[in-house]
C-alpha cells in the first residue's frame, strides 16, 4: 500500500499508527521485536534500510520510559545498528559507500506520530541526509565562554 494512503487510512481511525503497529493491528515491515519494544522499516526511507525502533507502549517522551523499557529498547536499537552495518544493501547503494549510520530519537512535537520513536537511518556518500550542524549563533566563534557556563550552569540544576 501507498505510504501516504496507509498513514492517512491509520491517522483517520483516531488510534496512534504506532501503537497499531506494536498491537499487530496494522499491517508493518518488522525486523524484529521484543516484549517491550518493535522495531520496522520506515516507509519514508531516508536511506535505504532506515529502520524506526519503538517501545511497544505509547510514550511520547525518553522519561516516560521505565529503567525496563530503556534497556529493552536500547539493546534493540544496538541490534539493529548492528544489523543495518552488516546487512548486503550494496545493490541499493549502488556506487555510493557506506560511511555508518545515524541514530536520531524524536519527541518534538512537530511529528504527526506522537509515539517515541528512535530512528536508525544508514548513511552512506551522497545520500540525502542533512542536519544543520551550524551553531545557532554565527558570531559565537569562537565560543562565548560566559554563555555557554551560564547553559551549563542551568542545565546542571534543572
Ligand atoms: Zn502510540
Amino acid at each position: 500500500m501507498e505510504e501516504k494512503k496507509l498513514e492517512k487510512l491509520l491517522l483517520k481511525k483516531g488510534e496512534c499508527p504506532f501503537c497499531m503497529i506494536a498491537n499487530k493491528k496494522a499491517p508493518a515491515y518488522v525486523i524484529k521485536e521484543t516484549e517491550k519494544s518493535i522495531a520496522f522499516l520506515d516507509l519514508r526511507q531516508i536511506n535505504w534500510g532506515h529502520v524506526i525502533i519503538i517501545p511497544k507502549r505509547h510514550v511520547e517522551k525518553l522519561t516516560d520510559l521505565t529503567e525496563d523499557e530503556i534497556q529493552d529498547l536500547f539493546l534493540l536499537v544496538k541490534e539493529i545498528d548492528q544489523k543495518i552495518r552488516k546487512a548486503n544493501l550494496d545493490d541499493f547503494l549502488k556506487k555510493e559507500v557506506r560511511t555508518g549510520t545515524l541514530i536520531l530519537i524524536r519527541e518534538d512535537n512537530e511529528r504527526i506520530i506522537k509515539h517515541l520513536a528512535i530512528h536508525v537511518i544508514p548513511r552512506s556518500t551522497f545520500d540525502m541526509v542533512f542536519i544543520d550542524w551550524r551553531p545557532i549563533y554565527e558570531s559565537m566563534n569562537p565560543l562565548d565562554d560566559a554563555v555557554l557556563m551560564k547553559i551549563k550552569e542551568r542545565l546542571s540544576v534543572a
